[in-house]
């Protein structure tokens, strides 16, 4: 099947669960909500994929990362609690496909995390250490093995740590596929309808769309990616998400070169070469959010920054100076949201009966595991994992309400 999903009938006025946002854990949680057999209505105020879940790097990347490894030996031990969310997530992954019936592009041939100094050799053995403990199938290759698995790196890598289920699916795909199969098992996606104001009315939301529409609500998920503060501001709770924005490029379609996603213990890069040829080029590197009077304008692409874009370029080269030769076909800029803790926001708005949240983080890569999480709690199923440290509740003391 191609194309979009879209509106299929009136939209209800009443619903069990209502979901805010067709990003990738949008799409992700209704379709589980729906297989479950329960009633659910998808929104989005554009058009489903079209923001961060769409415009991403599509890396499947399950060591951690160098944002987590950049702020020192503590923050890295932070993050490696949310290893057990890591090893949920690649199982999920290789089942994706035949779990929704669609081809998304996933591949898991490897990633490898490459060093060019003694210190950054160090950092990758202390990351190692993290994420053998938790149980990640991660090993350190010496510079003659990373040459041996790796030919296409260049001569500044002098070892790498390589993990091999990470690798990389289609960003143009997944969410919609997810939508795609929630459509089939009776869900109600609308997109072109956005939620302008949220409040709790007896037993349910009362929500009212850009159109001036309302519907009452049972549940209401904010899925709704670097706007999710803004909701969650609707409904009367303050969450602490922010948004980012980052850059991205992407090559003309070349010989396969690249085999494995590729990251940098030192500096932001992430890249790999799609299926089709192209090499996906990000990592990190920042982008301007506009602004609109004296607002940060979160519908209007982030402004690209010459300097990450050279940044960008310079990382890679180094690292695979293949790309050298490669001509960049596009350069994007997207938005994506961070908590201000930089884990995971997960579960229950505090003080807000009903009302449930699931950004931050690596939202692509464990977007099958936020949504397995979250359809549980709405569900009422037990927790899966010890998710304290993911809880809107540690947040409780912003909402005075
Ligand atoms: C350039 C870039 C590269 C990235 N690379 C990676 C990567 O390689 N690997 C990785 O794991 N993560 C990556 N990320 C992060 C990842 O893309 C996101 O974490 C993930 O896609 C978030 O999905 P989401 O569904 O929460 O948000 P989104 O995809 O942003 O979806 C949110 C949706 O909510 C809708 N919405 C907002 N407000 C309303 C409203 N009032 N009413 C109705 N709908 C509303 C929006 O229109 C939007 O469609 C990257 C992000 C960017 C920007």
């Amino acid at each position: 099947m191609t194309g979009v999903p879209s509106a299929v009938g009136r939209r209800p006025e009443r619903i069990a669960t209502l979901v805010v946002g067709g990003g990738l854990l949008g799409c992700a949680v209704s379709y589980l909500l729906a297989a479950a057999g329960t009633e659910v209505l998808l929104v989005d105020k554009g058009q489903l994929n079209a923001q961060a879940s769409g415009q991403n790097a599509g890396s499947l990347h399950f060591q951690l990362e160098y944002r987590m490894l950049e702020n020192g030996a503590l923050a890295a031990r932070k993050a490696a609690e949310a290893m057990p969310l890591h090893l949920h997530a690649l199982r999920a992954w290789s089942r994706l496909e035949a779990e929704l019936g669609a081809d998304l592009g996933v591949r898991q041939q490897g990633g490898l995390m490459v060093a060019e100094s003694a210190e950054q050799v160090r950092r990758l053995g202390r990351k190692i250490a993290l994420e053998q403990a938790a149980g990640l199938q991660t090993e350190l290759l010496d510079r003659s093995a990373v040459r041996a698995r790796a030919p296409y790196l260049g001569a500044a890598v002098v070892a790498a740590a390589f993990c091999p289920a990470e690798g990389k699916a289609d960003p143009r795909r997944c969410a919609l596929a997810y939508a795609r199969a929630a459509l089939r098992l009776g869900a109600q996606v609308h997109a072109r309808t956005g939620v302008q104001a949220l409040c709790r009315n007896g037993r349910r939301w009362r929500v009212v769309f850009d159109d001036g529409g309302v519907c009452h609500a049972e549940q209401v998920v904010l899925a709704a990616g670097a706007w999710t503060g803004r909701l969650a501001q609707m409904a009367g709770s303050v969450l602490p998400v922010f948004p980012v924005g980052l850059t991205m490029a992407v090559t003309a379609p070349a010989a396969p070169l690249v085999t494995h996603l590729v990251q940098h213990a030192g500096r932001r890069l992430s890249l790999k070469q799609t299926p089709e040829g192209n090499v996906l080029i990000g990592g990190g590197w920042p982008a301007a959010l506009r602004q609109t009077g004296a607002w940060v304008d979160l519908d209007r692409r982030p402004q690209l920054l010459l300097p990450s874009l050279s940044g960008n370029m310079a990382a890679a080269v180094a690292v695979v100076p293949a790309v050298a030769q490669l001509p960049v076909l596009r350069v994007w800029t997207g938005t994506t949201a961070l908590v201000a803790d930089q884990l995971p926001l997960l579960g229950a708005v505090p003080k807000a009966a009903g009302l449930f949240v699931a950004t931050g983080g690596s939202a692509f890569t464990l977007a099958p595991t936020y949504a397995r999480i979250l359809a549980d709690k709405l569900l009422g199923k037990p927790d899966a994992f010890d998710l304290r440290a993911y809880d809107p509740e540690r947040f409780a003391s912003l909402t005075l309400a």
